[in-house]
């Protein structure tokens, strides 16, 4: 009797030039291996994506009301909670440009409020945005032309974690020279001093809640004025005034999601004065660290479509943005909407927790198992199906690639069948 040959392990895929998805620097250079549809970070990936691609497992099977169901049959359920919601609240929107055009193209006829995962920190930034302006400037720029990069209150220890690598300390650049005299200064508390082996930092100590002093007696100094500032800080302080005045291209850089809920956009508000005051003689500008979690895709998107960034609401006559208004946490805690859609392809943020139907468009990490709701299944985008993410300086849209075999749709695809439904 002929002996039953076991399979043959087929060999890891290899590949190469990978855009990242997992912060918004969207690094376009990993080298992945898939062996089936575990995927390893083989070559430049920073800690963060390691565990990232490691622990992006495939979702399960649909949920309704916790139990497995077909795909037809959740997404019925999931349509009649919108039929039956008057006032739905779509958040999350953790998705790539094709699942964020098929979300406001559901969002309409639902006449639903639309608000990001990280709605708070866009808010900061586009409130000063509207309101005074901003001189902003592209990973590029610093990459080649600055020879000044301050720190302003950001940590790239946690997040952005390739940023000193990319930016600060590349191994060529088109403008050697600035590249050579580049000094980095770090303004904030000492746990934020990145630890990039090459990157050599000069540091203005100070605690996150006195950033705005510190900027302010940044502006003093420059203009030969008087400040309060004392201590290490006021050392500091003059030494980053002298740098200012010897560069040739300063770029300040900061990440709205890391400043404080209460006094964020007032700290951006005045890094942007701060650069207009250094604009008057030489030459400097913003560098906005954010965009997780499809971020920066999402503002883009609304605003293409639109004409407004988020946080926005469909159910007027006309389109209503209001930041502060419509917060993810603030309709929930008020009782203002009475339906959650919840999109969440990239992160292990899982819906808020309410007691009102909830339809969950996500990863394996968003899967929900709870009475009232339903889980839809979806592929992350650059693991599972192509797409286009924005980066966080939203000049460069970066192609997405499919690593892996497998049959879960996009969330474009899903909420597609879902308005089909509406109709
Ligand atoms: S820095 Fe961001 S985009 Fe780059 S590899 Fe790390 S998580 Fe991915």
């Amino acid at each position: 009797m002929l002996k039953k040959l076991a399979p043959v392990p087929s060999p890891p895929l290899t590949h190469a030039a990978v855009t990242c998805p997992f912060c918004g620097l969207l690094c376009d250079d990993l080298t992945i291996t898939a062996r089936g549809t575990q995927l390893t970070v083989m070559a430049n990936g920073c800690p963060k994506a390691s565990a990232a691609f490691k622990a992006a497992d495939l979702p399960g099977p649909p949920l309704v009301n916790g139990q497995p169901a077909s795909l037809e049959a959740a997404l019925d359920a999931a349509a009649r909670i919108l039929q039956r919601s008057q006032q739905p609240l779509f958040a999350g929107l953790g998705t790539d440009v094709a699942g964020l055009r098929a979300l406001l193209a559901l969002a309409e006829p639902c006449h639903a409020i639309v608000d990001h995962l990280h709605g708070a920190a866009m808010a900061r930034q586009v409130r000063v945005l509207q309101s005074r302006g901003l001189i902003q400037t592209t990973l590029a720029e610093v990459r080649n032309r600055a020879d000044l990069v301050v720190l302003l209150g950001v940590d790239i220890n946690t997040d952005f974690q390739r940023f000193a690598e990319i930016c600060l300390t590349p191994a060529e650049s088109l403008v050697p020279a600035r590249l050579a005299a580049r000094r980095v200064f770090q303004v904030g508390p000492a746990a934020s001093k990145p630890r990039h082996a090459g990157v050599r930092v000069e540091r203005v100590p100070c605690a996150a809640v006195d950033l705005r002093q510190t900027l302010s007696a940044l502006r003093a100094e420059l203009r030969g004025r008087p400040h309060r500032v004392g201590g290490r800080t006021r050392t500091g302080v003059t030494q980053l005034a002298h740098a200012i005045r010897a560069a040739q291209y300063t770029v300040i850089v900061w990440a709205p999601g890391q400043l404080a809920a209460l006094d964020g956009d007032l700290i951006i508000a005045s890094a942007g004065e701060l650069i207009a005051d250094i604009n008057r003689e030489r030459r400097a500008a913003g560098l906005v660290l954010g965009g997780n979690d499809g971020g920066q895709t999402a503002l883009a998107v609304c605003t293409w479509i639109t004409g407004y960034p988020l946080r926005l609401s469909f159910a007027g006559d006309t389109l209503d943005f209001d930041p502060l208004r419509y917060q993810t946490a603030r309709l929930l805690g008020q009782g203002a909407v009475d339906a959650l859609l919840w999109l969440s392809t990239f992160s292990a943020q899982p819906a808020p927790a309410t007691p009102i139907p909830r339809i969950v468009i996500g990863n394996a990490a968003s899967t929900l198992m709870a009475p009232n709701s339903v889980f839809l299944p979806a592929g992350t985008p650059g693991l599972d199906h192509p797409g286009q993410l924005l980066r966080t300086d939203a000049v460069v849209a970066l192609p997405l690639r499919e690593l892996r075999p497998t049959a879960t749709p996009s969330a474009a695809a899903l909420l597609l069948q879902l308005a089909q439904r509406l109709r």
